[in-house]
């Protein structure tokens, strides 16, 4: 009964870890900082992801996962299909079949918050009368450039890659065309469109949340936030609310194991190298990877995953629960070689624990938002390796606003709780 008193809403996030994390992160604070019963909604498929799973375990109390009734995807997707189409076929198929039964069965939520690729829902929310607000996953830098795409794609024709010049962006820094998101790519497949769909329905959001780290992104702010033909009118109230980062991890006893090895290594010693939820590497560079980490001699933590010569987002939707024996794909010996000076650990390692550890020195990272976020929050320098969606414009973005990945560690590791460790350099948003 104490429950059913509080406010209550609800959270839902498309599939992908990169979305589920900051939500689930969101739907957390509403309950413990702002006492509101939160229903995250879960969509569920015939795949699993076994990292998921995890990661919605042990959940403050007042904070519900709520299953969407599972669909049967098969018929809707392919494996070879590029990753926003095939994540549109899923949220597709879930939400249509279930989305609003669910809501009046939760006697309709206050309020709705979706990430960029759940916007279906603000049709059924309207149906209802729930107001339904957008978190942005990603950079303000990539949300500004994301909301002037409906202009761009008016105003330019042929292929964006094909511009001689950067692509301004009003009060942004312009955008060269080679660090452009894939899904941007070729401007005459349903990726393409089915992205420019999602993006053009964003003002019908009640409020957009952004989840940007401190004042690094003043500029493009400003930029929304001055220019409202960037959502046309009325524009939506905007509430920057960053960093919010993952805070805790439910431990499985191999992380305990990798955390352990990670204790008795010296301080700032070990890289980390890791490609976020969906990442894979071909096996030529899984094998360049290998060589590269062994003759360094350098102490390491590598997330390893199933190579894939086809995608680089290979694992996106069954991060966890994806088929991966190392023994399969290293160079026969690396982990007798290494055995010691590195640990190598097949598809999910205890990220956050990993960068607040005093004896990790850095990261070799595909700069996915939540991962450059956790980095510069925990003061670790980074390595950028972008290597698909809008990875190549956060790694641009970081180099270039921070100057390095690694002044903008600088001025937040003496910050954060890692006391004793002094970097130089000087501070980000200088200027700003
Ligand atoms: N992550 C993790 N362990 C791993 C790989 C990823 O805990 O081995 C977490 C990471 O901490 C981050 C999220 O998964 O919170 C990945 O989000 P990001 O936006 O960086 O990348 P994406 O999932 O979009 O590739």
């Amino acid at each position: 009964a104490a429950k059913s008193s509080r406010p209550h809403v609800a959270v839902l996030a498309s599939p992908g870890l990169g979305h589920v994390v900051p939500l689930l992160e969101f739907a957390k604070r509403l309950v413990i900082n702002h006492g509101v019963h939160v229903r995250f909604l879960v969509i569920t498929t015939n795949e699993a992801s076994a990292a998921q799973e995890k990661l919605l375990r042990s959940l403050p109390d007042g904070l519900d996962v709520v299953d969407l009734p599972p669909v049967d995807v098969s018929a809707v997707t392919r494996d070879d299909m590029p990753v926003i189409t095939r994540l549109h076929a899923i949220v597709d198929e879930s939400l249509k079949s279930s989305l609003k039964a669910v809501l009046i069965e939760l006697c309709n939520p206050r309020a709705l918050v979706i990430d960029l690729f759940c916007t279906q829902a603000f049709e059924i929310c309207s149906q209802l009368s729930i107001p339904t607000y957008s978190f942005v996953t990603t950079s303000i830098h990539f949300f500004a450039f994301a909301l002037y795409l409906p202009t761009l794609d008016r105003e330019v024709q042929g292929e964006f890659f094909d511009l001689p010049e950067p692509i301004e962006i009003p009060g942004c820094p312009p955008v060269r065309p080679e660090d452009l998101l894939d899904q941007v790519r070729n401007r005459k497949i349903d990726e393409y469109n089915l992205f420019l769909l999602h993006i053009s329905r964003l003002p019908l959001a009640a409020g957009i949340f952004l989840n940007p780290w401190e004042n690094l992104e003043l500029v493009p702010l400003r930029a929304i936030r001055e220019h409202s033909f960037y959502l046309q009118i009325p524009t939506p109230p905007i509430y920057p609310i960053g960093p919010l980062i993952k805070q805790d991890e439910t431990l499985s006893a191999s992380d305990e194991e990798c955390l352990a090895w990670l204790g008795k290594q010296p301080s700032d010693s070990v890289i980390f190298v890791a490609p976020g939820s969906g990442g894979t590497l071909t096996a030529e560079q899984v094998i360049e990877m290998a060589w590269g980490l062994e003759q360094s001699k350098q102490r390491f933590i590598w997330v390893v995953r199933m190579p894939s010569d086809a995608s680089a987002s290979a694992t996106f939707f069954n991060v966890g629960s994806d088929v991966n024996d190392p023994q399969a794909y290293l160079p026969e010996g690396f982990l007798q070689r290494t055995h010691g000076m590195g640990m190598v650990v097949p598809s999910w390692a205890p990220q956050v624990e990993i960068l607040r550890h005093s004896s990790t020195g850095g990261f070799l990272s595909h700069c996915g938002w939540n991962s450059s976020l956790e980095s510069i929050c925990h003061g670790v320098p980074m390595i950028a390796w972008p290597l698909y969606a809008e990875q190549k414009m956060n790694a641009a973005m970081l180099t270039e606003e921070t100057r390095g990945g690694r002044k903008a560690s600088n001025r937040i590791g003496k910050e954060s709780d890692r006391t004793g460790r002094d970097r130089e350099g000087s501070e980000v948003g200088d200027g700003e």
